[in-house]
């Protein structure tokens, strides 16, 4: 295999430059497996052809224009594995982990691709068949070359591994004890995302960290599908922890985290795949459907990630558990390596040319690789001074202290506990009386309010007394089945108006029943005024209808405003008006009115004039009583008999 070209060569120099060096793109290798017999028997053609050792042309059937795609390293299907190995430079990262970087490895493609096979090699023939040495993938040549690496360490080094998969975005861990159960993803600051109580087991030999594959491989979700007989149908995770432990190094601080040091990341994706392609029905289309959307969002990071103003925008690696685990590998400080694996089949085209430009973009990415460092154990002998000098710093620090505070104060010791205790129990009492203020409140806003509600209910009955007046004074007057238009209805007004006409002086234009504004023009001569009962405080804070009754004195001609003060006058006003009814029923245009006013509380607060209109409603009620009795017994007053402007002296 040629190593001049080869990521390896490239990775290595762009790294020397020092562990925190430039930004490092993400290595590419293109693998293009061989046609599988099935795809021979159907007579289907290759498309694709290598051209160098880095070049891929793809010649679309039908002679239509080739494409070319350039990466690190193309591997064409006459590859052995061991080829594909060296050509990716895993050792390279290998020795990178080993200095404390965090590398990752993963395979890329259509599900049938070659991703598994690249990585783990083809899975075992039957019960008990061994895989051939020949056809063991990246993987187990990775680890084979670190144990023996590691042997040959002068510094000891500990060796450990966690396995996951990510399926139907659930995190699972392949190393469990017992079955595998959902596992939590979690983020902070120093680990970046993690997945919560992930079981990371040690291991000293190459045949334990195989038997970890070979657990991990087993429980792995696979299923079978036209495309491919064995289909990943989970993303798979494979970490390897090294850590070097030299003598100026201390361990870990939190014994739940893994010791500080490199990381070897190998992700084996699930493919993308079209389900009508695959025939997937039921729990396969599910697990493809939640496969493609986590490819796409990994896609969507790389495109973000390759747009120049990236550092300013925001990457959603938490819109998968994928990305949140290949954050750190695609935008962080991780060294990354992409192994994308294309079928030649010309059936297989669409799919191939989309992970082509997936994996051209994708090298464009890059990261800017830092290695984790660890706490350097300090010498003794320094700590102990170090020690003894911030103690002599703190006692210095207390003596300025407590020099300032007696200055700044001029008191002694006991007259300064004194002040404190004195001040904090003012401040207690201060917050008792507080509170106590602030219940006395909360009682008197619950009395206001009731108060005011009593106060609507009042005077809404008076209101419909003064309709009931209004109307039989209207059937006194003008006689039954009369019913004039009310001045209101000239503009939109509500349904109270459809009642006898209302009257306004020229200095109070507001109808009577439902305190609408009137124009001028609706005003009738003052001596046909009516009387108005409403107390200011009832009308719902609207401005009082400053209206006089039709036999109160004149407004004098120079005075802009009408007498408002209500006075004992109003009621024998109301009397004289009731006492003018005639013997035709009067025919409420108002609610009926309820036996008895409501009770008032006289506890109440702030509710003055509550009693003050229940006494105004019962007045009223035994007016039109007695008005309704008279009327009965009365002939129908002659127009001009008696007129509503004449006075009766009060009763
Ligand atoms: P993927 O993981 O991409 O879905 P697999 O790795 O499972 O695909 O491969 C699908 C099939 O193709 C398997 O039977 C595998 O043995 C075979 N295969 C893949 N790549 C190669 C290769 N380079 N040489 C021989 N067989 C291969
Ligand atoms: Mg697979």
């Amino acid at each position: 295999m040629e190593e001049r070209g080869s990521p390896d060569g490239d990775l290595a120099r762009s790294l020397e430059q020092g562990p925190e060096g430039p930004e490092t793109p993400i290595q590419v290798v293109l693998r293009v497996r061989p046609m599988s017999a099935a795809e021979l028997r159907r007579g289907q053609q290759s498309v694709l052809h290598c051209s160098g050792t880095r070049t891929l042309q793809v010649s679309p059937p039908g002679g239509g224009p080739e494409v070319a795609f350039r990466f690190g390293a193309v591997l064409d299907a006459a590859r052995t594995q061991e080829d594909v190995f060296r050509a990716c430079g895993v050792r390279r990262l290998g020795e990178l982990a080993l200095r404390g970087f965090s590398c990752t490895v993963f395979t890329f493609g259509q599900t049938g691709s070659g991703k598994t096979y690249t990585l783990t090699g083809p899975p075992p023939q039957g019960e008990g068949v061994p895989v051939p040495p020949s056809l063991a993938g990246i993987m187990q040549r990775t680890f084979a070359w670190l144990l023996d690496r590691v042997q040959h360490l002068g510094a000891p080094v500990t060796l450990r591994a966690s396995y996951l998969e990510i399926y139907n975005e659930q995190v699972r861990d392949l190393l469990s004890l017992g079955s595998p159960r959902p596992l939590p993803v979690r983020w902070n600051k120093t680990r970046g995302f993690y997945v919560e109580q992930l079981r990371v087991v040690e291991f000293g030999s190459l045949e334990a960290l195989m038997e970890l594959l070979q657990t991990g491989l087993s429980r792995r979700r696979s299923s079978a599908h036209t495309l491919n007989q064995a289909s990943s149908r989970s993303h798979a995770l494979l970490t390897l922890y090294i850590s070097r432990q030299t003598a100026q190094q201390m361990p870990s601080v939190d014994p739940g985290e893994p010791p500080v040091g490199g990381k070897l990341c190998f992700v084996d994706l699930a493919g993308s795949e079209k389900v009508a392609a695959t025939g997937s029905r039921g729990e396969l289309m599910l697990e493809a459907n939640s496969i493609n959307r986590s490819l796409l969002a990994l896609g969507h990071c790389i495109s973000l990630l390759l747009d120049p103003q990236r550092k300013q925008s925001h990457i959603p690696f938490r819109d998968s558990k994928l990305t949140k685990l290949l954050a750190d590998s695609l935008g962080g400080r991780g060294v990354t390596l992409m192994v994308a694996c294309v079928s030649p089949s010309a059936q297989c085209l669409p799919e191939t040319l989309s992970t082509l430009r997936y994996a051209s973009r994708a090298q464009r990415v890059t990261t800017r690789p830092q290695a984790r460092k660890s706490p350097v154990a300090k010498q003794p002998q320094r700590l102990e001074t170090e020690m003894l000098q911030l103690q002599e710093e703190n006692r210095r620090l207390q003596f300025q202290l407590d020099q300032m505070d007696c200055k700044a104060s001029g008191l002694s010791g006991a007259r300064v506990a004194w002040a404190q205790r004195n001040l904090y129990g003012m401040l207690q009492e201060f917050m008792l009386e507080n509170e106590r203020l602030r219940k006395e409140k909360s009682q008197l806003q619950n009395s206001r309010d009731l108060a005011r509600n009593e106060q609507r209910i009042l005077a809404q009955q008076v209101h419909a007394l003064e309709r009931r007046l209004l109307s039989a004074y209207y059937h006194h007057q003008r006689g039954p089945g009369l019913t004039p238009p009310c001045p209101c209805l000239m503009a939109p007004a509500p349904p109270c108006h459809a009642l006898p006409p209302l009257y306004s002086c020229p200095c109070c234009h507001i109808c009577p029943l439902c305190r609408v504004p009137l124009a001028h023009w609706a005003c009738l001569p003052r001596e046909h005024h009516l009387p108005q009962v409403l107390d200011p405080e009832a009308s719902g804070g609207r401005p009082p209808p400053a209206r006089p009754p039709p036999w109160a004195p004149p407004c004098s001609p120079g005075s802009a405003k009408c007498p408002r003060e209500r006075s004992h006058s109003d009621w024998t006003q109301t009397r004289v008006l009731a006492e003018m009814l005639t013997e035709e029923e009067v025919v409420p245009s108002a609610p009926p009115l309820p036996m008895r006013p409501p009770k008032t509380s006289p506890g109440l607060r702030g509710g003055a004039g509550v009693p003050k209109l229940a006494q105004r409603l019962e007045a009223l009620r035994d007016q039109i009583g007695s008005s309704l009795r008279r009327g009965r017994s009365q002939p129908p007053c002659s127009e001009g008999a008696r007129s509503p402007g004449q006075v009766l002296p009060p009763r």
